[in-house]
């Protein structure tokens, strides 16, 4: 045996993938800690027993990626991950985009699916500055509508205000480099989905490239392992839950029914696939890894 050391820790999570011209990077931010009572309608029990049949863990763990496009005119990335807001099993984008030779100041735009903290942090570094100094930020209008509303603000919970204040960090940091938008084409080739009720805002990304294409559902699902199977099950912090809930079963649909690949933030890496139905649900079936990009 050679003096070859055991790795301590996996390969950057780094997963390209062709969609027509376009180049596609998973980039993995790492897992959170998550638990079955952030579930609503659903009951705890039913969630735990859909994990044990799929030989997934209990408690849940749920995976935060973000994306890189390598579009033909721009390097964009698609949400930031959890940067320093979530804890230590998080905000790895900075380093698997090290790992790539990518230097922050090349990003030249960012598209927002919205503004929570796992995917915003890793916008702002530690002294609340913007991370991609050249980037410019695109959101949907109805993001910073909301999380900047001050008479909102007044009658949110503690977690709430707590992802309001990162929000409204994240909208101060990039200032006039934000771009606001509503719907339609955005970037070349790159199209909003308006996919309200996770927040307000909510948006996918529709990449469509040489008859090609790739929906980037944002947060349509936060656990596989439940929410394919039993979509009507939302998330306790879900802004509107029964919008969410629709809109869900909305993109579930178009995906099965146009045959759709998607991905998504809390997808497992690399997160890319299609979903199917299957019985009263839905599946996900993921991509084969493939060497050739
Ligand atoms: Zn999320």
């Amino acid at each position: 045996m050679t003096d070859f050391a055991k790795p301590e820790r996996q390969v950057p999570g780094v997963h390209h993938l062709s969609v027509g011209d376009v180049l596609v990077t998973a980039l993995n931010d790492g897992m959170l800690e998550g638990s079955f009572d952030w579930l609503v309608g659903i009951p705890v029990a039913d969630a735990e027993a859909l994990h044990h049949a799929r030989f997934r863990r209990v408690p849940p763990r749920i995976t935060v990626n973000a994306f890189l496009l390598h579009l033909p005119d721009k390097l964009v990335l698609v949400d930031a991950g959890c940067g320093g807001a979530m804890g230590p099993e998080t905000g790895r984008l900075a380093a698997n985009l090290a790992a790539m030779g990518l230097v922050p100041g090349s990003v030249d735009a960012i598209l927002s699916t919205h503004l929570h903290p796992d995917h915003v942090g890793g916008l702002l570094d530690g002294e609340g500055r913007a991370v991609f100094p050249n980037a410019e930020l695109i959101v949907h209008a109805a993001e910073p509508r909301f999380w900047g509303d001050d008479a909102i603000l007044a009658k949110a919970s503690d977690q709430e205000a707590q992802f309001a204040e990162l929000a409204r960090a994240t909208m101060r940091a990039y200032g006039n480099r934000m771009r606001e938008i509503t719907d339609g084409e955005v970037l070349r080739g790159v199209t909003a989905v308006p996919e309200p009720g996770h927040t307000p805002g909510h948006t996918g990304w529709l990449i469509s490239s040489g008859g090609d294409s790739l929906l980037i559902w944002g947060d349509i699902v936060h656990m596989p392992g439940v929410q394919f199977a039993r979509p009507e099950a939302g998330m306790g912090f879900d802004i509107d839950a029964t919008q969410a809930i629709a809109t869900r079963a909305r993109i579930f649909d178009m995906a099965a029914t146009d045959r759709l690949r998607v991905s998504g933030m809390h997808l497992d890496f690399p997160a890319f696939g299609h979903v199917t139905r299957e019985g009263s649900g839905y599946a996900f079936v993921p991509e084969v890894w493939s060497p050739s990009m």
